[in-house]
Formats: C-alpha cells, sequence, structure tokens
C-alpha cells in the first residue's frame, strides 16, 4: 500500500479494516517458536476502551510460563545460534523484520488503536517510530568495534563488548508497539535473547510482532512474549535467577519495586524509563505565541495526555499570561476526543475504566485545591471513555495536580516573573524526563538548559526527536538510555582480556 493511499483511508475504511483484522487476531503466548496456551489455561480479556468490546482472550502468563520462556532463552544463548551469529547476518534478519513491519504498518497500528484507543494516526505515527529504531539498530550493530587497551609492550590487552544473556523487556500501554521496539531492538541487536511482556491492557500488537519475528528469521527462543499481569508473570521474570537484565518502561512504583525484585534474586542488571511531570517553559520574549500556544496544548494533549514526557506543566511568564492561556485555550478546543478510527480525531479514547475514573478524580482534586478549571474535563456520555482536554490556571506546586503525574489530558499552568523563579519551579519535581523552554534569547536559552535537571530538553519545540538521539531520565524518571547507539551499552557488557606476550 503506498503512502497516499494510507493518507487517504476514512473512518469507513479503517472500521472495515478493524472487522478484518479481529477473527484473526493472536492471543496466546509465543514460546520458543510456538503459539501456546498460559500452563494454567487462564487468560484476560482485552477490551476496546473506545467501546466496551471485548475484543480477545489473551494466555494469562504466570511463574511458570516464565520459568519455561527464560529456559528456552538461555538454552537459545548458549547454543550461539543468534548470540554468536556475526552481527551483519543478525543485521539481515532484523532488516527483514523491519520490512515486515512495514508492510503490515497499517494491521499494527489498527491492533494498537482498537487495544488501547489511541487516534489511528498517532497509532501509524508510532509505527514509524517503531519500525525506524529497528532498522536504526540494525544498521548499528555490524559498525561497533572492541578496543585494544594502550599497554606497553608485555601484553595485548582487549575490550570485548559482548551481549547481556537473557534480557525480559517489561513494557506499557501507552505507545505499545513503539516503547517495544525501542526496547527488543538493540537488546536483540547486541545478540541477546529477549523476552517481551506487554502491558495486559495492550497486549495484541506484541502478538503479532512475535509471528513477524518468526517471519523474519529469529531462530527459536530468541524472541519470545508472554502475555499477563504485572503481578504474576512480570513479577516471576523479575525475580527469575536466570534473566541477566530487566529493560522496564512504566510508572516509577512499579520501577522501584523491580530494584527491589533484582536485589532479592540475582543482581540482575535493571534499566528503567519511568513516570513525568514535564515542565514546558514559556518565557515573554518568544517568537510567535499562536505557534507556542499549539505547541504547548499539543504537549499535553496528544495521545489523551497518556505519555511519559506530557508537558503538564505549563510555566508561563507572568507578562504574557493572561493573552497566553487564551491563544491556549482557542488551540485545545481544536483537541476534543473523537472516535479512535476517525483519522480526523486529535484525542481518543482512555485506555481503560481505572484510568479514566483516576483522571477524573484529579481534575475534581484541583477543583477542590482551588486551581482555576477555565476549560474541559469532561466525561462524555456513552460506551466510550472520553474526557476532554482540560485547563487548569493559577496551579501551584503544592497542589496534587502541579505535582503527581495524571496520565491524561490535564494541564496545569504556573505563572513566574523571573528566569530563578521559573528553573526552581521547573526542578521542584521527583521527575526529570522531560523539559521545554521557548525564547529567542541564546543566552539564556544555554543558561536555563543548563541548569533543568531534565534527560531531555526541548528547545523551542516539544518532543523533537530521531533514532539518533538517546531518550531517558533522571531522578525518578529512570536511569539509562533507549534509542541511538548508547542502547546498545545498556544491552552489553565489557569483558576485558589480558594476554601476556613474551619478548
Ligand atoms: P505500570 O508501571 O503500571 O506497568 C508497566 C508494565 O509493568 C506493565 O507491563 C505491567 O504489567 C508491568 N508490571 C506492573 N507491576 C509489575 C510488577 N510488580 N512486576 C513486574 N512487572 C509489573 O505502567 P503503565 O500504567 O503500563 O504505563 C504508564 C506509566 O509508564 C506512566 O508512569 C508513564 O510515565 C510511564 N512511561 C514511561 C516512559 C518513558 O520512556 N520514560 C514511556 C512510556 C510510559
Amino acid at each position: 500500500m503506498t503512502q497516499r493511499s494510507r493518507q487517504a483511508k476514512t473512518l469507513a475504511d479503517w472500521q472495515a479494516a478493524a472487522d478484518t483484522v479481529k477473527p484473526g487476531l493472536k492471543t496466546r503466548a509465543f514460546i520458543n517458536d510456538e503459539f501456546v496456551d498460559a500452563l494454567s489455561g487462564e487468560t484476560f480479556e482485552t477490551i476496546n476502551p473506545a467501546t466496551g468490546e471485548v475484543l480477545a482472550h489473551i494466555a494469562s502468563c504466570d511463574a511458570a510460563d516464565a520459568e519455561r520462556a527464560v529456559g528456552h532463552a538461555r538454552s537459545a544463548f548458549r547454543a550461539g545460534s543468534w548470540s554468536r551469529l556475526a552481527p551483519a547476518r543478525r543485521k539481515q534478519v532484523m532488516l527483514r523484520l523491519a520490512d515486515l513491519m512495514e508492510a503490515h504498518r497499517d494491521e499494527l497500528a489498527l491492533l494498537d488503536t482498537l487495544d488501547m484507543g489511541k487516534p489511528i494516526t498517532s497509532a501509524l505515527g508510532d509505527m514509524a517510530g517503531a519500525i525506524g529504531c529497528v532498522r536504526h539498530q540494525a544498521e548499528s550493530i555490524d559498525k561497533v568495534y572492541g578496543e585494544v587497551a594502550p599497554t606497553g609492550d608485555e601484553a595485548l590487552a582487549l575490550v570485548l563488548r559482548e551481549p547481556l544473556g537473557v534480557v525480559a523487556s517489561i513494557v506499557p500501554w501507552n505507545f505499545p508497539l513503539m516503547m517495544t521496539a525501542w526496547k527488543i531492538a538493540p537488546a536483540l541487536a547486541a545478540g541477546n535473547s529477549v523476552i517481551l511482556k506487554p502491558s495486559e491492557k495492550s497486549p495484541l500488537s506484541a502478538l503479532r510482532l512475535a509471528e513477524l519475528a518468526r517471519e523474519a528469521g529469529l531462530p527459536a527462543g530468541v524472541f519470545q512474549v508472554l502475555p499477563g499481569f504485572g503481578h504474576t508473570v512480570g513479577k516471576a521474570l523479575a525475580l527469575s535467577m536466570d534473566v541477566n537484565c530487566l529493560a522496564f518502561t512504566g510508572s516509577t512504583a512499579v520501577g522501584k519495586q523491580l530494584m527491589q525484585y533484582a536485589g532479592q534474586s540475582n543482581l540482575k542488571r535493571v534499566f528503567l524509563e519511568c513516570g513525568g511531570k514535564s515542565p514546558n517553559l514559556v518565557f515573554a520574549d518568544c517568537k510567535d505565541l499562536d505557534r507556542v500556544a499549539v505547541s504547548a496544548a499539543e504537549a499535553i494533549f496528544h495521545n489523551q495526555g497518556e505519555v511519559c514526557i506530557a508537558g503538564s506543566r505549563l510555566l508561563v511568564e507572568n507578562s504574557i499570561r493572561d493573552v497566553f492561556v487564551d491563544k491556549l485555550l482557542s488551540a485545545a478546543q481544536g483537541m476534543q476526543p473523537g472516535d479512535p478510527l476517525d483519522p480526523s480525531s486529535f484525542m481518543g479514547a482512555i485506555v481503560d475504566a481505572g484510568q479514566h475514573r483516576r483522571i477524573l478524580d484529579y481534575i475534581a482534586k484541583g477543583v477542590a485545591e482551588g486551581a482555576c478549571l477555565r476549560a474541559g474535563g469532561e466525561a462524555r456520555d456513552g460506551a466510550g471513555l472520553y474526557i476532554t482536554p482540560a485547563v487548569f490556571d493559577g496551579v501551584t506546586a503544592a497542589m496534587a495536580i502541579g505535582r503527581e503525574e495524571i496520565f491524561g489530558p490535564v494541564l496545569s499552568v504556573f505563572g513566574f516573573d523571573t528566569e530563578q523563579e521559573a528553573i526552581a519551579l521547573a526542578n521542584d519535581s521527583d521527575f526529570g524526563l522531560a523539559a521545554g523552554l521557548w525564547s529567542q534569547d541564546i543566552d539564556r536559552i544555554m543558561r536555563v538548559t543548563r541548569r533543568l535537571e531534565s534527560g531531555q530538553v526541548f528547545v523551542n519545540n516539544w518532543a523533537g526527536g530521531d533514532q539518533t538521539v538517546p531518550f531517558g531520565g533522571v531522578k525518578q524518571s529512570g536511569n539509562g538510555r533507549d534509542k541511538s547507539h548508547h542502547s546498545l551499552e545498556e544491552y552489553s557488557e565489557l569483558k576485558s582480556v589480558w594476554m601476556s606476550l613474551s619478548s
């Protein structure tokens, strides 16, 4: 299918595509190259949050399935069918996988949209990110060299970079396939055996990916997918004595648990991409307030606000605040939620009833705490879990809506008078994932950028980046980095070899 015909798809086209895809959904775990039921025979429902429809009953893996998959992953690693394959050959297989993902791009996007409610246009954007990541990591791996250390003549010392072994990737539901690709692509490229645990709220695209990985030629046991709950199969992987690395994207609370599990078990490497409460700083000297207002609204309302780097704290210089907030409200007005299958919907449905309730509770708390709700924050009647974009003004750092990650379409606007005050407000957070700043003053841009406690800083944009730049947080937003060649470092270890030489 060409790009042109894809863009031209209408709501009716996507509805028809959904009807075609549903009967063939993959529902079983993928272990050692086969789709199998959970050993317990248990299943769980996955539900379309835009309609309430039960899409499928998915295998609910637990500790027994985890043990089985870890055994196969270890055997595959030791056998060397992937771990010792020449990097250039691993590259070929991974490029085939990327091509297959590209060929099934609309289907994969549709699975994520049906499973967790994101707009189809946004899901298609995720696919570009996921496929780009697999290609980038595949292309990188045969360009990684070891080192010869600068020793004297008495020795030759090599520094080799080797895969870790068995990597368990535990991922969330907000960008199901893209977060998956960010984790599995560098881990596989580096030669590891990977066990993926998708979120119980969005398992469908991961299971279809397993089928594509098999078709691409990944050997048995090298890539396995275990759907199920965090407290069952996720915990079992985290406590396993034979998993070498936990690569996690999800909430800070679960990230903290995973570090404890690693300490209780085998000191596996734990690398975490967690939550955020990202500040977006708008200085009075920025250019084109209309454009900045649209970007600031997109920064929070994209993907219904279910984004780790959502620009959920908007810090505006008081001299322009009233004018700016009016522009922001008008931008937000054009970002209402709608049917996720409709290509004109900017926001879709909230992932499930629990998250929907949680967001509405935060909105009620914001009002009770004295913030001014300028617009939105309403649930829509009907089966679909929708919430209109909410803008609170006059928020302070003491309020829950100003400090805690809501993970929904709720924006908190703060005012500031000086640059120092803006920096202090921005850094007054447990999180440090992303920050934005809008200004035309290059001295200010450099000063503020250096002082922001954040894994990434967006200057005169929000969420800019591509496969060449690392992504990750500081403080309680986590450690380690996805994307770029730096992510390969997370999934490999150095081995030092000292060879004595006789003179
Ligand atoms: P979550 O922490 O509830 O779940 C994430 C994954 O961990 C799921 O697969 C879940 O089943 C699993 N899990 C839960 N409890 C577990 C346990 N005890 N042991 C092992 N695994 C367990 O997060 P979520 O609700 O799926 O996703 C939302 C969170 O993810 C937000 O906090 C968001 O900021 C964060 N996130 C971060 C990034 C990033 O790159 N920093 C990207 C996307 C999402």
